[in-house]
């Protein structure tokens, strides 16, 4: 059989929360590719690393690829071509290629920038769903996202109160993510939409989960990268 190039969702921390298919591909890989970040002490992190680890995956045949986190994205975008070209090139020489993506690999991920240069050089790539970080924090909170007739939206990070306000009171279930980009005009719309539910998490899966309803909690709050609110109307 032909080798592959196979995107392969994490799901948002637990380890568990892989499919089989998604485990299975990861064992059968001769070389995964894994995004990492170059922390301000100099240390490197990889959420995704400690999720291969945890599931018992081979380090040795881990290459992390560094995803610089500055406001520039031309830093991010050239780190994006050069792995580009690295998951090219092993996949010419016949490896059968997995690169990893947190939550789902087709929601918000940062790996479309690879899948988009792969397929600019006519190689065509798998990707196996996982389960996105919203999804979790609902059933963390026991909540029912979306029941019988009631729409879902999503807002992908960047929104002002007032734009906000007006989504809360047209939809019956909000999803913020990236809420650290509007962490203030986030916590303005909690006084202006009393009456719903801001359920806001933090680090879902992880030793260091965070979830409350309290408005209080949530407006003393200082957002990290990895928190998203369901909004419930
Ligand atoms: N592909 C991912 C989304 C990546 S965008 C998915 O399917 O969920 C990055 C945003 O996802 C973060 O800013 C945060 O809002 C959210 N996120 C990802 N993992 C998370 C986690 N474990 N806990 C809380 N939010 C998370």
């Amino acid at each position: 059989m032909a080798n592959t190039i196979t995107f392969v969702s994490l799901g948002p921390g637990e380890p568990e929360l892989i499919t089989l298919k998604g485990l299975r591909t990861l064992k059968e890989a001769d070389i995964i590719y894994c995004p990492s970040t170059t922390l301000k002490n100099t240390k490197v992190s990889s959420r995704a690393l400690d999720i291969l680890l945890a599931l018992d995956i081979d380090q040795a045949k881990v290459q992390l690829f560094d995803v610089p986190m500055s406001k520039d994205r031309t830093l991010a975008l050239a780190s994006y071509a050069a792995v580009s070209k690295l998951i090219h090139q092993a996949y010419l020489e016949g490896k059968n290629v997995a690169v990893t993506a947190e939550g789902d690999a087709g929601f918000y991920s940062s790996s479309h920038y690879i899948i988009d240069n792969l397929k600019r050089d006519g190689v065509v790539v798998d990707k196996i769903p996982g389960v996105p970080a919203f999804i979790s924090a609902g059933a963390l909170a026991h909540i029912h996202i979306a029941m019988q007739e009631e729409e879902l939206h999503v807002v992908p990070g960047v929104i002002t109160t007032s734009d906000l306000v007006d989504k809360i009171e047209k939809h019956r279930a909000v999803v913020i993510m990236k809420a650290s980009q509007s962490a203030e005009d986030i916590k303005q719309a909690i006084h202006k939409a009393p009456q719903s539910t801001f359920h806001y998490f933090e680090n879902v899966g992880l030793d260091t989960e965070y979830y409350t309803t309290d408005t209080e909690e949530i407006i003393n709050r200082k957002f990290p990268y990895f928190s998203l609110l369901i909004i419930k109307s």
